[in-house]
């Protein structure tokens, strides 16, 4: 989002204008934002086989999918709908990685019969699939290294506790269960969390990774997940990429001649390619001045944009239809009757009744993690590409409340 002629755009197009047209509240989406961090990526590590999935609980959209296979990725999916939603957009089934947590055998053989590729989280489910499908159907693993991240705690998943992998304690007993029906591990895999700043806990990562490669013989790749850190705040220090290309490609290339095979290296990215891409678009209700504060309350609430609630995340907020007005300082809340702060004490250019406020890094887990809560309908998407807003997503109808409800005689 960028201020030029005293007028917000995205993607060079007039984020008040979209408000107009589309209505509030709205997500609105940069096409040019999301390429541009792929290639980031891409550009990092040309020199190895890369194979960018897509995390598509991060933003799931159709359009947007489509939008990702056209750049040439592939997509992470964490359940069976989400596979379904990336073959409705194109996917090829084999391009998709199903790397779910805590789910059915069940859902794991819906996700073999669709074609995916599969990634096992524990040892319950590989000897299942082991009994099952022997060695006919590759699939990957999912390891948890132990690796604490550090950053926000509420979003580390490699830690003891965590219920996410299987540990690379547990490599003797996961190397018999494999031997036990010959099973094709064609993967390794490890996500560590979100919020990831230090180069070092990828390589850490990696190097585990490769100690943990020399019980598998049959890998064609390894997966180093995702949390690549993007910038919250003007001065927030975020993943850098090339530096992380640098630190981990010699690596990888030691690594693959020892292996005596070249592998191909995957991420898994969500909030990286899709954060700093997207807008949310809310109008002011009401501007309420108490003892304590100035607050404003917005069209909208937990129930849209959950992050600060659930995660105590900062999301960046401008008012876009006062741009030259005096800063004042607001705590700015939602409608939803539960105390749904977005933010305390921003200073924002003077905020009236009616105006439009932006939270930015809104691309990832903002409309995917949206809900009904207080019956509230959810918001529309936009998607901006080629210079031009589309709608990729209608302000839901009140008919949605009722679909599958059903009533009965009283
Ligand atoms: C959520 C998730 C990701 C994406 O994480 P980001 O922090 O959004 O990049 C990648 N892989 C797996 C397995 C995930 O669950």
């Amino acid at each position: 989002m960028i201020l030029e002629n005293s007028r917000y755009q995205l993607g060079g197009v007039d984020l008040l204008e979209v408000a107009n047209e589309f209505g509030t509240p709205v997500y609105v989406y940069d096409a040019d934002t999301i390429a541009d961090k792929y290639q980031q990526i891409n550009t990092a590590f040309s020199a190895v086989k890369l194979r960018i999935k897509f995390a598509c609980k991060a933003l799931s959209n159709l359009s947007v999918l489509r939008y990702m296979k056209s750049l040439g990725a592939g997509l992470d999916v964490v359940s069976i709908q989400e596979a379904m939603l990336g073959v409705k957009a194109g996917f090829e089934p084999k391009e998709i990685f199903f790397s779910p947590n805590g789910v059915s055998f069940d859902e794991i053989c819906q996700g073999v019969g669709l074609g995916l590729a599969i990634n096992i989280d524990n040892i319950s489910i590989l000897e299942q699939f082991g009994h099952k499908y022997g060695n006919t159907v590759p699939c990957s693993i999912r390891l948890n290294p132990h690796i604490v991240a550090g950053g926000n705690a509420h979003i580390q998943t490699g830690h003891i506790d965590s219920k996410f992998g299987i540990s690379i304690y547990q490599m003797r007993h996961l190397t018999r269960v494999v031997a036990s029906d010959n099973i094709k591990v064609v993967g390794l895999h490890l996500h560590t969390g979100s919020d990831i700043l230090d180069a070092s806990v990828f390589t850490k990562g990696a190097d585990i990774l490769f100690e943990a490669a020399k019980n598998f013989k049959d890998l064609e790749f390894v997966d180093f997940g995702s949390g690549f850190k993007v910038p919250y705040k003007e001065d927030d220090a975020v993943t850098d990429m090339a530096e992380l290309g640098k630190e981990l490609t010699p690596r990888f290339k030691t690594f693959c001649k020892s292996y005596g095979r070249e592998l191909e290296l995957w991420f898994e990215p969500g909030k990286y390619i899709v954060s700093e891409a997207g807008v949310f678009l809310v109008r002011t209700n009401v501007v309420k001045q108490t003892m304590a504060t100035v607050f404003v309350g917005v069209e909208s609430g937990q129930n849209h944009l959950t992050r600060p609630m659930y995660y105590n995340a900062y999301h960046e907020i401008v008012n876009i239809s006062n741009p030259e007005g005096t800063k004042r300082v607001y705590t700015v809340v939602g409608y939803i009757c539960e105390t749904d702060t977005f933010g305390w004490d921003r200073k924002l250019n003077e905020v009236r009744e009616g105006d439009i406020l932006a939270f930015k890094n809104a691309g990832a887990y903002g409309f995917t993690m949206s809900n009904n809560y207080n019956s509230r309908l959810r918001p529309a998407e936009v998607f901006i590409y080629k210079g031009k807003a589309h709608l990729i997503r209608k302000h839901e109808p009140f008919d949605d409340l009722l679909r599958n409800q059903v009533e009965i005689k009283l």
